[in-house]
């Protein structure tokens, strides 16, 4: 079998940057916890708390005085409040990118805009971007929602995307609301790390007989990669390598391997191994 490995695959710049921030943490910190996963990957998150980490979903969980990592998804502004109200040392590792767009969306919605978000409303980073316009975003995901959107005309409008879109989404309901609204300004915020894993799992999906694509299940990138490459080509989506059925991928000759931005590169060269070893 040969295995091709896509030309951009696997951790992004920023979940990088979280990653070794945390790690750095977690190696000297006793009570230390994570709001949420640290990442949308189960493996990787299981590695975290053999060695401390503590994961909550609520800074309620949190005793005072105790340190708490913000993920590379971000939060909203309150989150930061409370944190400061129990004095609890934040570690924030929030993407930069992401960063960009609480101050693109805190600006506007200042200016009294409307601040239109194109993503996941459940989305931990569409949550947190929400935040920091008083959760008052409008939020679509796909082109139905952009076309029934009521518009008041009267009103100026400001639009952010979610970094982890598809692009061509973005630029489709970009047209759905220029057509529709008068006073708008968009802001491009899909992050090139997704634009770059998303074009070569494309190239990658027309040059082999099957993908198998590495990733979280919660990981909204990871699921878009998949969602792409099977528009070509069977496709596999696998959190581990113990999930690829070997006798299955003998009918193939060319494999290709892709994996999300939050997916750790020992699980992709595992993948990458026993694909090899067929
Ligand atoms: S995908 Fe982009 S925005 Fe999201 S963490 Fe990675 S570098 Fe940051």
């Amino acid at each position: 079998m040969i295995v091709k490995v896509a030309k951009k695959a696997g951790f992004c710049f920023g979940v990088k940057r979280a990653m070794q921030m945390a790690f750095d943490e977690v190696k000297k910190s006793d009570d230390i916890y994570s709001l949420g996963p640290l990442i949308h990957n189960k493996q990787a998150v299981e590695r975290f708390e053999k060695d401390g980490l503590l994961t909550v979903d609520s800074i309620d969980e949190i005793k005072d005085n105790k340190k708490v990592i913000i993920r590379s998804h971000g939060v909203s502004k309150n989150i930061y409040d409370l944190a400061n109200s129990k004095n609890l040392k934040i570690i924030d590792t929030t993407c930069p990118f992401v960063t960009k767009i609480h101050e693109i969306v805190r600006k506007f919605k200042e200016q009294n805009y409307e601040i239109i978000v194109l993503g996941d409303k459940n989305h931990p980073e569409v949550v947190g971007i929400n935040g920091w316009a008083d959760n008052e975003c409008i939020i679509i995901k796909n082109l139905e929602e952009a076309k029934n959107l009521s518009i008041d005309n009267s009103k100026k409008y400001c639009v952010v995307s979610q970094t982890t879109i598809n692009i061509d989404t973005y630029e489709k309901i970009k047209e759905i609301l220029q057509s529709k609204i008068s006073n708008i300004v968009f802001n491009n915020t899909v992050c090139s790390a997704t634009k770059e894993r998303q074009d070569a799992s494309k190239e990658l999906s027309n040059e082999v007989d099957v993908v198998v694509v590495v990733g979280g299940k919660h990981s909204s990138n990871t699921q878009k990669l998949a969602q792409i490459c099977s528009e070509n080509v069977k496709t596999f989506c696998i959190e581990t390598k113990d999930e690829l059925d070997k006798e299955e991928l003998k009918k193939y000759k060319v494999v290709g391997v892709t994996a999300g931005a939050s997916t750790p590169d020992w699980i992709i060269e595992e993948v990458i191994s026993f694909l090899e070893s067929i």
